[in-house]
């Protein structure tokens, strides 16, 4: 069963007679596979999900896509009906009819995660992750699901997400989830559609590169010539945000004991921003330079 809920109210009273556990899988619909393996992964491991789907303003800065990025309700909701469901088991698709279903009149607060916010894209995009700290927040107290569904597409905003939870002791369990990509290798993402044939194929610089930064890496070589030199390589149709390695523990430095890195790539095609990044084993065998 597949129940469409467009009011607080309305899905406040059917979470009341909700038994089992519920996973929880927050997007701005549009959706792709990458959200659909989210999904799956939600009915999996819970007796009942609910799918939120809100293009929420907050994380939208004032020159951002807002106005423009794809709803697709119809559509949506269909790919939802056509995943696999084990039986009884009930599906909750939460489309608020307006602002106020998620953030009630004069809504005023602001959840903010501070240190991991102010790098990568939280320099570019200022204010975006108070945009959705404040909205998960919002969607967890509503959905008081035992488990929630990421992306790593999004590492950055799954790292601040995670430390919200933690910080705040917030009753729910949060799981990021692997990179779906087409077979050129394109991360997945709702605005890849904004992109010309010609920019899609510009495009896969980023995964590519990714993948040479992670190789030379694993390799032991010192990264840090490869990525300036790639860095450099900005024009008109091209613009690098970032090219970063990390420690995807806590996106500091590596240091001799990472046990993992990740290297992140954020860059403008025209007008579209695409990021992406790449998890690296290293089982604390990095050369600190
Ligand atoms: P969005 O609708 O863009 O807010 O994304 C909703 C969720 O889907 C987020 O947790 C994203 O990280 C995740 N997601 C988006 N694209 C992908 C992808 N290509 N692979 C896996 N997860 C994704």
């Amino acid at each position: 069963m597949i129940q469409l809920i467009s009011t607080r109210q309305e899905w406040l009273s059917i979470r009341r007679q909700i038994s089992g556990s519920l996973g929880l899988v927050p997007t701005m619909g549009n959706l792709h596979q990458g959200h659909l393996s989210l999904i799956e992964r939600a009915l999996q491991e819970n007796d009942h999900i609910l799918v939120t789907i809100f293009v929420n303003p907050k994380q939208f800065g004032p020159n951002e896509d807002f106005e423009r990025y794809p709803r697709t309700l119809e559509k949506d909701i269909d790919l939802i009906k056509s995943l696999e469901r084990k039986k009884d088991q009930k599906v909750f698709v939460f489309a608020p009819s307006s602002m106020t279903e998620v953030y009630p009149e004069n809504f005023s607060s602001v959840i903010q995660v501070k240190g991991l916010t102010e790098k990568l894209c939280g320099l570019t995009r200022p204010g975006h992750f108070d945009g959705v700290t404040t909205v998960v927040y919002q969607l967890f107290q509503l959905a008081q699901a035992q488990q929630a569904y990421f992306g790593q597409k999004d590492f950055q905003q799954f790292k601040v997400i995670e430390k919200m939870v933690k910080d705040l002791a917030l009753p729910v369990t949060v799981h990021c989830c692997p990179i779906v990509r087409d077979d050129q290798g394109l991360a997945l993402s709702s605005r890849n559609q904004y992109l010309t044939n010609e920019q899609k194929e510009v495009a896969l610089i980023l995964s590519r590169h990714l993948r040479l930064i992670a190789s030379s890496l694993k390799e032991k070589k010192n990264t840090g010539p490869l990525i300036a030199e790639m860095l450099e390589k900005s024009d008109t149709q091209l613009t690098w945000e970032y090219l970063e390695i990390l420690d995807a523990h806590n996106l500091e430095e590596l240091n001799k004991s990472t046990e993992t890195a990740v290297v992140l790539g954020a860059l403008k095609v025209g007008s579209t921003r695409l990021i992406d990044n790449l998890l690296v084993p290293l089982n604390g065998e990095y050369i600190v330079r």
